[in-house]
Protein backbone atom coordinates (compact mmCIF):
# COMPACT_ATOMS: atom_id res chain seq x y z
CA UNK A 1 0.00 0.00 0.00
CA UNK A 2 1.74 2.94 -0.76
CA UNK A 3 1.31 6.07 1.55
CA UNK A 4 1.89 9.25 2.15
CA UNK A 5 1.25 12.58 4.22
CA UNK A 6 -1.58 13.94 2.15
CA UNK A 7 -4.29 12.29 0.11
CA UNK A 8 -6.46 15.23 -1.88
CA UNK A 9 -9.06 13.87 -3.01
CA UNK A 10 -10.34 15.97 -6.59
CA UNK A 11 -8.52 17.96 -8.79
CA UNK A 12 -10.07 21.06 -9.54
CA UNK A 13 -9.11 24.36 -8.30
CA UNK A 14 -9.91 23.46 -4.53
CA UNK A 15 -7.54 20.21 -4.65
CA UNK A 16 -4.93 22.04 -6.72
CA UNK A 17 -4.53 25.26 -4.14
CA UNK A 18 -4.39 22.47 -1.34
CA UNK A 19 -1.90 20.25 -3.51
CA UNK A 20 0.44 23.73 -3.90
CA UNK A 21 0.49 24.35 -0.12
CA UNK A 22 1.05 21.00 0.93
CA UNK A 23 3.84 20.59 -1.59
CA UNK A 24 5.33 23.87 -0.22
CA UNK A 25 5.28 22.63 3.06
CA UNK A 26 7.34 19.66 2.23
CA UNK A 27 4.31 16.90 3.00
CA UNK A 28 4.35 13.87 0.19
CA UNK A 29 0.97 14.74 -1.38
CA UNK A 30 -0.99 12.94 -3.80
CA UNK A 31 -4.09 14.44 -5.59
CA UNK A 32 -6.92 12.08 -7.21
CA UNK A 33 -9.07 12.69 -10.04
CA UNK A 34 -11.65 10.40 -11.68
CA UNK A 35 -12.26 12.67 -14.82
CA UNK A 36 -10.88 16.00 -15.55
CA UNK A 37 -7.95 18.03 -14.26
CA UNK A 38 -9.05 21.40 -13.62
CA UNK A 39 -12.86 20.08 -12.36
CA UNK A 40 -15.49 22.66 -13.51
CA UNK A 41 -12.99 24.65 -15.14
CA UNK A 42 -11.92 22.33 -17.52
CA UNK A 43 -15.75 22.38 -19.04
CA UNK A 44 -15.67 26.31 -18.76
CA UNK A 45 -14.96 29.04 -21.99
CA UNK A 46 -13.99 32.28 -20.72
CA UNK A 47 -13.59 32.99 -16.58
CA UNK A 48 -13.49 36.88 -16.14
CA UNK A 49 -14.33 36.59 -12.08
CA UNK A 50 -11.03 34.92 -10.77
CA UNK A 51 -8.64 37.81 -9.07
CA UNK A 52 -5.45 38.73 -11.45
CA UNK A 53 -6.82 37.55 -14.45
CA UNK A 54 -9.37 39.70 -16.41
CA UNK A 55 -10.59 36.99 -18.47
CA UNK A 56 -8.71 33.67 -19.10
CA UNK A 57 -9.79 30.59 -20.61
CA UNK A 58 -11.35 27.83 -18.09
CA UNK A 59 -8.95 24.59 -19.10
CA UNK A 60 -5.71 27.12 -19.39
CA UNK A 61 -6.52 28.45 -15.62
CA UNK A 62 -7.27 24.75 -14.77
CA UNK A 63 -3.84 23.92 -16.39
CA UNK A 64 -1.66 26.14 -14.47
CA UNK A 65 -3.67 25.76 -11.11
CA UNK A 66 -2.47 21.90 -11.51
CA UNK A 67 0.98 22.70 -13.06
CA UNK A 68 1.61 25.03 -9.65
CA UNK A 69 0.93 21.90 -7.64
CA UNK A 70 3.11 19.44 -9.53
CA UNK A 71 6.01 22.34 -9.49
CA UNK A 72 6.19 22.09 -5.49
CA UNK A 73 6.27 18.15 -5.42
CA UNK A 74 2.24 17.48 -5.62
CA UNK A 75 1.87 13.71 -7.23
CA UNK A 76 -1.33 13.31 -9.17
CA UNK A 77 -3.28 10.22 -10.43
CA UNK A 78 -6.29 9.34 -12.20
CA UNK A 79 -8.51 6.76 -10.47
CA UNK A 80 -12.07 6.46 -9.04
CA UNK A 81 -12.07 6.20 -5.38
CA UNK A 82 -14.44 3.53 -4.41
CA UNK A 83 -14.43 3.59 -0.69
CA UNK A 84 -12.41 5.08 2.22
CA UNK A 85 -11.94 4.74 5.90
CA UNK A 86 -11.54 7.32 8.19
CA UNK A 87 -11.48 5.36 11.46
CA UNK A 88 -7.85 4.66 11.87
CA UNK A 89 -4.67 7.27 12.74
CA UNK A 90 -3.89 6.54 9.36
CA UNK A 91 -7.02 6.58 6.53
CA UNK A 92 -7.38 4.65 3.95
CA UNK A 93 -8.32 5.44 0.58
CA UNK A 94 -9.50 2.36 -2.07
CA UNK A 95 -9.58 3.13 -5.60
CA UNK A 96 -10.18 1.14 -8.99
CA UNK A 97 -6.49 2.00 -9.19
CA UNK A 98 -4.61 0.70 -6.00
CA UNK A 99 -5.14 1.69 -2.47
CA UNK A 100 -3.20 4.72 -0.32
CA UNK A 101 -2.76 5.24 3.32
CA UNK A 102 -2.38 8.86 4.43
CA UNK A 103 -2.38 10.73 7.38
CA UNK A 104 -4.15 13.66 6.64
CA UNK A 105 -7.25 13.62 3.71
CA UNK A 106 -8.68 16.48 2.00
CA UNK A 107 -12.11 15.71 0.14
CA UNK A 108 -12.44 18.57 -2.35
CA UNK A 109 -14.25 16.55 -5.18
CA UNK A 110 -16.79 19.29 -6.49
CA UNK A 111 -20.14 18.69 -7.78
CA UNK A 112 -21.77 17.62 -10.89
CA UNK A 113 -24.37 18.77 -13.32
CA UNK A 114 -28.22 17.54 -12.19
CA UNK A 115 -30.72 16.48 -15.03
CA UNK A 116 -33.68 17.44 -15.66
CA UNK A 117 -34.66 14.05 -15.05
CA UNK A 118 -37.41 14.12 -18.06
CA UNK A 119 -38.22 11.55 -20.80
CA UNK A 120 -35.73 11.71 -23.19
CA UNK A 121 -33.03 12.93 -21.78
CA UNK A 122 -30.66 9.86 -21.27
CA UNK A 123 -31.72 8.91 -24.68
CA UNK A 124 -30.50 11.73 -26.81
CA UNK A 125 -27.58 12.59 -24.22
CA UNK A 126 -24.82 13.29 -26.93
CA UNK A 127 -27.37 13.34 -29.51
CA UNK A 128 -28.64 17.20 -29.12
CA UNK A 129 -28.83 16.72 -24.86
CA UNK A 130 -25.36 18.35 -23.47
CA UNK A 131 -24.14 19.36 -19.91
CA UNK A 132 -21.63 20.95 -21.53
CA UNK A 133 -21.53 24.01 -24.45
CA UNK A 134 -17.62 24.18 -24.10
CA UNK A 135 -17.26 20.22 -25.35
CA UNK A 136 -20.17 20.24 -27.93
CA UNK A 137 -21.10 24.10 -28.82
CA UNK A 138 -19.23 23.78 -31.81
CA UNK A 139 -20.97 20.79 -33.43
CA UNK A 140 -24.42 23.13 -33.74
CA UNK A 141 -23.30 25.74 -35.98
CA UNK A 142 -26.09 28.17 -37.25
CA UNK A 143 -28.54 25.49 -35.72
CA UNK A 144 -31.39 26.66 -33.13
CA UNK A 145 -30.63 26.13 -29.56
CA UNK A 146 -31.86 25.68 -26.01
CA UNK A 147 -30.32 26.23 -22.69
CA UNK A 148 -32.43 25.49 -19.75
CA UNK A 149 -31.91 27.14 -16.40
CA UNK A 150 -31.70 30.32 -15.03
CA UNK A 151 -28.61 30.21 -13.62
CA UNK A 152 -25.06 31.63 -13.92
CA UNK A 153 -23.91 28.61 -15.80
CA UNK A 154 -27.33 28.32 -17.67
CA UNK A 155 -26.62 32.52 -19.03
CA UNK A 156 -22.68 32.31 -19.67
CA UNK A 157 -22.83 29.11 -21.50
CA UNK A 158 -26.19 30.06 -23.45
CA UNK A 159 -23.94 33.74 -24.09
CA UNK A 160 -21.04 31.29 -25.13
CA UNK A 161 -22.88 29.43 -27.41
CA UNK A 162 -24.32 32.51 -29.47
CA UNK A 163 -20.65 32.03 -31.02
CA UNK A 164 -21.60 29.04 -33.45
CA UNK A 165 -25.76 28.97 -33.08
CA UNK A 166 -28.06 30.71 -35.36
CA UNK A 167 -30.33 31.18 -32.13
CA UNK A 168 -30.05 30.28 -28.04
CA UNK A 169 -33.48 30.53 -26.38
CA UNK A 170 -33.22 30.43 -22.64
CA UNK A 171 -35.60 28.21 -21.10
CA UNK A 172 -36.43 29.15 -17.25
CA UNK A 173 -39.13 28.21 -14.57
CA UNK A 174 -39.78 31.71 -13.06
CA UNK A 175 -39.51 35.26 -14.51
CA UNK A 176 -36.12 36.23 -13.39
CA UNK A 177 -33.29 35.04 -13.83
CA UNK A 178 -30.65 33.67 -10.81
CA UNK A 179 -27.21 34.73 -12.47
CA UNK A 180 -24.90 37.10 -11.75
CA UNK A 181 -26.29 40.94 -12.89
CA UNK A 182 -23.49 41.72 -15.26
CA UNK A 183 -24.26 38.38 -17.04
CA UNK A 184 -28.05 39.11 -17.31
CA UNK A 185 -27.19 42.68 -19.21
CA UNK A 186 -25.05 41.01 -21.49
CA UNK A 187 -27.33 38.29 -21.94
CA UNK A 188 -30.55 40.73 -22.92
CA UNK A 189 -28.59 42.84 -24.89
CA UNK A 190 -27.49 39.70 -27.41
CA UNK A 191 -29.61 39.56 -30.55
CA UNK A 192 -29.34 35.78 -30.66
CA UNK A 193 -30.69 35.39 -27.34
CA UNK A 194 -33.88 34.84 -26.59
CA UNK A 195 -35.82 33.73 -23.46
CA UNK A 196 -39.36 31.23 -22.48
CA UNK A 197 -40.18 32.07 -18.81
CA UNK A 198 -42.16 30.52 -16.38
CA UNK A 199 -41.85 27.25 -18.62
CA UNK A 200 -40.12 23.92 -17.98
CA UNK A 201 -39.20 20.75 -20.23
CA UNK A 202 -41.74 17.69 -20.08
CA UNK A 203 -40.07 15.81 -22.59
CA UNK A 204 -37.08 16.00 -25.02
CA UNK A 205 -38.01 14.04 -28.78
CA UNK A 206 -36.40 13.26 -31.95
CA UNK A 207 -35.75 10.46 -34.32
CA UNK A 208 -32.23 9.74 -33.56
CA UNK A 209 -31.25 13.50 -32.75
CA UNK A 210 -32.98 15.82 -30.44
CA UNK A 211 -35.79 17.47 -32.68
CA UNK A 212 -38.69 18.76 -30.63
CA UNK A 213 -39.03 19.68 -26.95
CA UNK A 214 -42.66 19.50 -25.05
CA UNK A 215 -42.58 22.18 -22.98
CA UNK A 216 -44.86 23.01 -19.91
CA UNK A 217 -45.84 26.64 -19.70
CA UNK A 218 -46.63 27.19 -15.81
CA UNK A 219 -48.61 30.28 -16.18
CA UNK A 220 -51.53 29.00 -18.33
CA UNK A 221 -51.09 25.32 -17.58
CA UNK A 222 -50.54 24.25 -21.19
CA UNK A 223 -48.36 21.87 -23.20
CA UNK A 224 -46.64 23.12 -26.43
CA UNK A 225 -44.33 22.07 -28.92
CA UNK A 226 -41.05 23.88 -29.56
CA UNK A 227 -38.79 22.58 -32.70
CA UNK A 228 -34.74 22.27 -31.39
CA UNK A 229 -31.50 21.12 -32.84
CA UNK A 230 -29.70 21.08 -29.54
CA UNK A 231 -31.04 21.35 -25.78
CA UNK A 232 -27.86 22.57 -23.06
CA UNK A 233 -28.73 21.83 -19.23
CA UNK A 234 -27.67 23.91 -16.57
CA UNK A 235 -29.96 23.40 -13.88
CA UNK A 236 -27.82 23.32 -10.78
CA UNK A 237 -24.94 21.19 -9.39
CA UNK A 238 -24.95 17.81 -6.88
CA UNK A 239 -21.96 17.79 -4.52
CA UNK A 240 -19.71 14.52 -5.19
CA UNK A 241 -20.32 12.69 -1.50
CA UNK A 242 -21.60 9.55 -2.83
CA UNK A 243 -18.51 7.65 -3.07
CA UNK A 244 -18.17 8.62 0.96
CA UNK A 245 -21.32 6.13 1.76
CA UNK A 246 -22.63 8.47 4.63
CA UNK A 247 -19.24 8.29 6.27
CA UNK A 248 -19.30 11.93 6.55
CA UNK A 249 -22.17 14.07 7.54
CA UNK A 250 -23.61 15.73 4.91
CA UNK A 251 -26.82 18.22 4.71
CA UNK A 252 -29.69 16.87 2.61
CA UNK A 253 -28.18 18.04 -0.64
CA UNK A 254 -25.33 15.89 0.28
CA UNK A 255 -22.65 18.93 1.15
CA UNK A 256 -20.30 18.05 3.59
CA UNK A 257 -20.23 19.65 7.05
CA UNK A 258 -16.86 21.84 7.76
CA UNK A 259 -15.40 24.04 10.48
CA UNK A 260 -13.61 27.19 9.37
CA UNK A 261 -10.66 25.57 9.42
CA UNK A 262 -12.65 22.97 6.41
CA UNK A 263 -12.28 20.31 9.06
CA UNK A 264 -14.95 17.47 9.06
CA UNK A 265 -15.78 15.71 12.57
CA UNK A 266 -13.01 13.21 12.04
CA UNK A 267 -9.48 14.12 12.76
CA UNK A 268 -7.47 14.67 9.83
CA UNK A 269 -10.21 14.86 7.32
CA UNK A 270 -10.82 18.12 5.92
CA UNK A 271 -13.35 19.20 3.13
CA UNK A 272 -13.18 22.24 0.68
CA UNK A 273 -14.61 23.74 -2.39
CA UNK A 274 -17.93 23.20 -4.10
CA UNK A 275 -17.82 19.65 -1.39
CA UNK A 276 -19.06 21.72 1.40
CA UNK A 277 -22.23 23.52 2.81
CA UNK A 278 -22.34 27.30 2.25
CA UNK A 279 -19.81 27.30 -0.67
CA UNK A 280 -20.23 30.29 -2.53
CA UNK A 281 -18.95 27.86 -5.48
CA UNK A 282 -16.44 30.25 -7.09
CA UNK A 283 -13.03 29.60 -8.27
CA UNK A 284 -11.79 32.38 -6.40
CA UNK A 285 -13.30 31.02 -3.03
CA UNK A 286 -12.44 27.45 -4.26
CA UNK A 287 -8.69 27.61 -4.18
CA UNK A 288 -8.79 29.72 -0.81
CA UNK A 289 -10.54 26.48 0.54
CA UNK A 290 -7.84 24.31 -0.70
CA UNK A 291 -5.48 26.92 0.77
CA UNK A 292 -7.22 27.05 4.38
CA UNK A 293 -7.34 23.15 4.17
CA UNK A 294 -3.83 21.96 3.29
CA UNK A 295 -2.58 24.63 6.06
CA UNK A 296 -4.61 22.63 8.90
CA UNK A 297 -3.90 19.69 7.41
CA UNK A 298 -0.11 20.23 7.71
CA UNK A 299 -0.91 21.37 11.42
CA UNK A 300 -2.62 18.28 12.06
CA UNK A 301 0.35 16.49 10.96
CA UNK A 302 3.02 18.24 13.41
CA UNK A 303 0.93 17.81 15.96
CA UNK A 304 -0.30 14.25 15.71
CA UNK A 305 2.76 12.35 13.73
CA UNK A 306 5.96 13.75 14.91
P1 LIG B 1 -27.66 27.39 -9.88
O1 LIG B 1 -27.09 28.71 -9.55
O2 LIG B 1 -28.08 26.47 -8.80
O3 LIG B 1 -28.88 27.64 -10.88
C1 LIG B 1 -29.64 26.56 -11.33
C2 LIG B 1 -30.77 27.09 -12.21
O4 LIG B 1 -31.52 26.01 -12.70
C3 LIG B 1 -31.72 27.99 -11.42
O5 LIG B 1 -32.09 29.08 -12.20
C4 LIG B 1 -32.91 27.06 -11.14
O6 LIG B 1 -34.13 27.75 -11.11
C5 LIG B 1 -32.89 26.15 -12.35
N1 LIG B 1 -33.39 24.82 -12.05
C6 LIG B 1 -33.03 23.99 -11.05
N2 LIG B 1 -33.68 22.81 -11.15
C7 LIG B 1 -34.47 22.90 -12.26
C8 LIG B 1 -35.37 22.03 -12.89
N3 LIG B 1 -35.59 20.79 -12.42
N4 LIG B 1 -36.01 22.46 -14.00
C9 LIG B 1 -35.78 23.69 -14.49
N5 LIG B 1 -34.93 24.58 -13.94
C10 LIG B 1 -34.28 24.17 -12.83
O7 LIG B 1 -26.64 26.50 -10.77
P2 LIG B 1 -25.48 26.91 -11.80
O8 LIG B 1 -25.91 27.99 -12.70
O9 LIG B 1 -25.00 25.60 -12.35
O10 LIG B 1 -24.34 27.49 -10.86
C11 LIG B 1 -23.83 26.70 -9.76
C12 LIG B 1 -22.90 27.55 -8.93
O11 LIG B 1 -21.72 27.84 -9.70
C13 LIG B 1 -23.51 28.87 -8.53
O12 LIG B 1 -23.13 29.18 -7.22
C14 LIG B 1 -22.90 29.85 -9.50
O13 LIG B 1 -22.79 31.16 -8.97
C15 LIG B 1 -21.55 29.23 -9.78
N6 LIG B 1 -21.11 29.62 -11.14
C16 LIG B 1 -20.47 30.80 -11.26
C17 LIG B 1 -20.07 31.23 -12.51
C18 LIG B 1 -19.36 32.54 -12.62
O14 LIG B 1 -19.04 33.13 -11.57
N7 LIG B 1 -19.09 33.07 -13.80
C19 LIG B 1 -20.34 30.47 -13.64
C20 LIG B 1 -21.04 29.26 -13.49
C21 LIG B 1 -21.43 28.87 -12.21
P3 LIG B 1 -34.50 28.77 -9.92
O15 LIG B 1 -33.72 30.01 -10.21
O16 LIG B 1 -35.96 28.91 -10.04
O17 LIG B 1 -34.07 28.07 -8.66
Amino acid sequence: MEQYDLVIIGGGPTGAAAGLYSGRSRLKTLILERGMFGGQLAVTEDVENYPGFESILGPELGQKLMDHAEKFGAETKTVEVESVDLEGKYKTITTDGGTFESKALIVATGSMHNKLEVPGEDEFSGRGVSYCAVCDGAFFRDKELVVVGGGDAAVEEGAYLTRFASKVTIIHRRDELRAQKILQERAFANDKMDFIWNSTVQEIKGNGLVSTLVLNDLKNDRAYEKSVDGVFIYVGLTPSTQFLNGVLPTDEQGHLHVNLKMETIFPGVFGAGDVRAESSMQVASAVGDGATAAIFAEKYIAENFS
